[in-house]
């Protein structure tokens, strides 16, 4: 019987699934980097998702394993070259997560929108602030999608059918909607980032990007910590070039010093702690995928 190790959460009907299946399905979904190099020689099967990192030293403890299984899109947490220099297949499950993420993009937007955050911590801090909290409208307004892929595209159709002109930019497909960047930056309201965090996409959205934006536009960033330099943002947001940002995912997850908090704490700053993907419709299509990889490989 292989033998499968569950290092982060995912769905209990998964397990069950593949126990069902006959794998010798072990969860230990909080385990530490530590003792995961302690036991991971034993298992034929990974299963990781965000929070648990594979790099080259614990894959070199990995010898009998066949197949690491991303539940979720981004690979960037695996040293994938390397597991596959050993022998090692690495699988994810590339859309499953997709609406979960274009529907918060979307909450965040009419969030910021219409200051909701800021409403609700004022009424519980026992305020009546309805004058200083009259918003804007979407519906009318000019999205920019920056990576025009699987989530920047539900984002871009979600964002239509709300009244939006969308504008993407992409230089890797090719889409009715794509339009050079620098248009998108002087004409988008909002901006949203869909885009793999790479040596390209690192700090792509900083001082450069600020600087062309639309004065007051606002930008919204669930992709990958790191691709918007937060130093840059935290100046375009004292500046006013980017009147208010929300934000779920960070260079550092959760913030640490001193940048990253005082941009979470701002208040015209929606911080959340890299929810996109926690929906409950997403765990079951994620935990269904995982089943169909392990049982691929290991029955
Ligand atoms: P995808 O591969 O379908 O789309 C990404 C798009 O970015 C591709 O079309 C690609 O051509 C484009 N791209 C690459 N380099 C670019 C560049 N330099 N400029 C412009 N576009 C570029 O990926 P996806 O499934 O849509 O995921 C997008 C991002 O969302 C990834 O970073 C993923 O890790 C992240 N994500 C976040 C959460 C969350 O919880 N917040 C959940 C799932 C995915």
């Amino acid at each position: 019987m292989s033998k499968l190790l569950v290092c982060d959460p995912i769905a209990d009907s998964a397990v069950k699934a593949m126990r069902d299946a006959g794998i010798d399905v072990d969860v230990r979904d909080d385990i530490t980097l530590d003792a995961l190099a302690e036991i991971i020689g034993d298992y034929e099967g990974m299963v990781v998702r965000s929070r648990t990192k594979v790099r080259e030293p614990l894959i070199e403890k990995a010898t009998k394993m066949k197949v690491i299984i991303r539940g979720g899109a981004g690979l960037d947490s695996i040293d994938v070259a390397f597991a596959q220099s050993k022998g090692i297949d690495v699988r994810n499950t590339p859309a499953a997560n997709s609406n979960a993420v274009a529907e918060l993009v979307i909450g965040m937007m009419i969030g910021l929108a219409r200051h909701i955050a800021k409403a609700d911590a004022s009424m519980k801090a026992g305020s009546w602030d309805k004058k200083k909290l009259k918003g804007t409208e979407i519906s009318g307004k000019t999205l920019g999608v920056i990576g025009y892929g699987r989530i920047g595209q539900l984002v871009g159709g979600k964002a239509k059918a709300l009244g939006m002109t969308v504008m993407g930019y992409d230089p890797y497909i090719e889409h009715a909607d794509i339009v050079p960047l620098d248009d998108l930056l002087r004409a988008a309201d909002y901006v949203t980032l869909h885009v793999p965090m790479t040596p390209e996409t690192a700090g792509f959205i900083g001082a450069d990007a600020f600087a062309k934006m639309k004065p007051g536009a606002r930008l919204i960033q669930a992709s990958r910590g790191g691709t918007v330099d937060e130093a840059a943002l935290s100046k375009a947001l004292a500046d006013g070039v980017v009147s208010a940002a929300a934000l779920d995912v960070y260079t550092e997850e959760p913030p640490q010093g001193d940048l990253l908090k005082s941009l979470v704490a701002l208040p015209n700053v929606i911080a959340t702690p890299h929810i996109g993907a926690a929906s409950a419709e997403a765990t079951a299509r994620v935990g269904g995928e995982i089943v169909k990889i392990a049982i691929s490989y290991l029955t």
